[in-house]
C-alpha cells in the first residue's frame, strides 16, 4: 500500500508561513509516498495555489451540515471549493476541547464524503486509558462509533493518535504501535467488511525525522499524521524521507 504522510498545522500559520510550503514543493520532486498538508482554513486557497498539485491540501475539521445558518462553521463543500481533497475529523483536540462525540464525527464523515473529500478519522486513547490498559477497547469503540459502515479505501483514512503522545515528545514502543495497528485493522474489517483491508491507518503523535523510519516501517503502519514537525519544510521532508518506497 502506498503510504501517506499528512501534516496538521493546527491553529498555526499566516500568509508569511506559505514559504514553508514553497520549500516543500521545491524539494518534493519524486516523493516516495502521497503527501498532504492541512493548514488553517484561512490559508487553504493560498496553500493549494502554492502546492499546485505537487502535494494535496486538506482541512482540519468540517461541519456535519452542508450549508445554512451555522455562524463560524465551515462546510466540506467550502473546503473542497478552496482546494482541499481531504479533511481531518475527530482529532483528539476537537474531541477534548469541543466535546465531539463518535456520532458527530460519523456525521461529519458523511458530510465530507458528500463533498467528495477523503475523511481522515482520528482515534486514540488518553493517558489515563493507556495507563489502565484500555487502549485497545477505547479505540475499538471509537472505530465502531465514528466510522460509517460504508467507508471505503478511497474515501477514508484512519489516524491512530494516542492523546498522550501528541505534542509531548513521547511515543508508544514499536511493539505497542504494531499491536495497535493490527488491532485497528481487525476493528476496521469488523466495521466495514473486506473494504477495511485497504483503508490506510496512519500513526500520529510526536513523529519526527529521527523516529519516522522506524515507525513508518512497522507492519500495518500506512503513513503518518504529523503535527509540530510539519510546520517546517525541512522537518517534514525528513519524515517523508523515512518512508520505504514501494
Ligand atoms: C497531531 O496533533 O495530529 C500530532 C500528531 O501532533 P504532534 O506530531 O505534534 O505530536
Amino acid at each position: 500500500m502506498r503510504q501517506l504522510v499528512a501534516g496538521n498545522w493546527k491553529m498555526n500559520g499566516v500568509a508569511a508561513s506559505l514559504g514553508e510550503l514553497a520549500a516543500l514543493k521545491a524539494a518534493l520532486t519524486s516523493a516516495p509516498c502521497d503527501v498532504l498538508l492541512c493548514p488553517p482554513a484561512t490559508l487553504l486557497a493560498q496553500a493549494a495555489a502554492v502546492a499546485d498539485g505537487a502535494f494535496a491540501i486538506g482541512g482540519q475539521d468540517c461541519s456535519p451540515q452542508d450549508c445554512g445558518a451555522f455562524t463560524g462553521d465551515i462546510s466540506a463543500a467550502m473546503l473542497r471549493d478552496a482546494g482541499a481533497s481531504a479533511v481531518i475529523l475527530g482529532h483528539s483536540e476537537r474531541r477534548q476541547y469541543h466535546g465531539e462525540s463518535n456520532a458527530l464525527v460519523a456525521d461529519k464523515t458523511q458530510a465530507a464524503w458528500r463533498a467528495g473529500l477523503v475523511a481522515i478519522i482520528c482515534v486514540g486513547e488518553s493517558d489515563a486509558e493507556h495507563e489502565a490498559g484500555k487502549s485497545h477497547p477505547v479505540c475499538h469503540n471509537q472505530i465502531s462509533g465514528s466510522v460509517p459502515s460504508t467507508a471505503t479505501a478511497a474515501n477514508t483514512v484512519i489516524a491512530y493518535e494516542p492523546v498522550w503522545a501528541i505534542g509531548t515528545g513521547k511515543t508508544p514502543t514499536s511493539n505497542e504501535i504494531a499491536a495497535m495497528h493490527a488491532h485497528l485493522r481487525r476493528c476496521l474489517i469488523e466495521a466495514v467488511g473486506a473494504e477495511g483491508r485497504g483503508i490506510k491507518i496512519l500513526y500520529g503523535g510526536s513523529v519526527k525525522p529521527s523516529n519516522a523510519a522506524e515507525i513508518l516501517n512497522l507492519p500495518e503502519v500506512n503513513g503518518a499524521l504529523v503535527g509540530g514537525a510539519s510546520l517546517k519544510a525541512n522537518d517534514f521532508l525528513g519524515i517523508i524521507a523515512g518512508v520505504k518506497p514501494v
